[in-house]
């Protein structure tokens, strides 16, 4: 298994430390060309509407879509489910999301005094104990589609969830230090 790591921006070098230590061969991918030589993708957190723009500008977006709707897995995680999502709110005009889950995705729901926080989060499929979320500036789940199964929530919301081999968490499981997020999306996607 092959594994890739968007390398845009953002906390891209967290999730290459935890796939490495889970064995996986990792590549940080930056060209549209590096794509092709993975059998997943993880979209790491970071500032999506930055984002946006270098997925524009380095020619990413159109193949990236592309990989995706032809069944590439990927684990998008905080910036990374907004890129993801069929839907933004509170987002900038310019910030076309692929659209690659069928979810609606509010960015900072959580305000500027609560902008990061703990929880432990009970997660379908993983046994005790609790996962730590780390959320930072985290963006909220308004809605999920019928397709969309969602596999934690946290006050109500979820914040664990997929549809098909898209995966999304609002919280950054690469900084939890605890790889059963990831190795559970390796495992179900492989
Ligand atoms: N608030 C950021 C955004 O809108 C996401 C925060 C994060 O990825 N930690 O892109």
């Amino acid at each position: 298994m092959k594994a890739g790591v968007l390398a845009l921006q953002g906390a891209f070098r967290e999730h290459r430390e935890m796939l490495a230590a889970l064995g996986v061969a990792v590549t940080e991918i930056r060209t549209p060309d590096q794509l092709g030589d993975v059998d997943a993708l993880v979209i790491p957190g970071g500032e999506s509407t930055t984002m946006a723009h270098l997925l524009e500008s380095s020619a990413l977006r159109e193949p990236l879509s592309a990989a995706i709707a032809d069944g590439l897995p990927v684990l998008g995680t905080c910036a990374g489910l907004i890129v993801l999502a069929r839907e933004v709110l509170d987002g900038r005009p310019d910030q076309e999301p692929l659209g690659a889950i069928d979810i609606t995705a509010r960015r900072n729901a959580y305000g500027r005094q609560r902008q990061s926080f703990e929880a432990d989060l009970t997660i379908e499929g993983l046994t005790a104990p609790a996962f730590r979320g780390v959320f930072i500036r985290a963006p909220a789940i308004e809605r999920v589609g019928d397709a969309v199964e969602v596999l934690a929530e946290h006050n109500g919301r979820p914040v664990l969830a997929r549809e098909a081999r898209v995966w999304v968490t609002t919280f950054h499981p690469e900084l939890a230090r605890d790889s059963r997020v990831h190795k559970r999306f390796l495992e179900e996607v492989a």
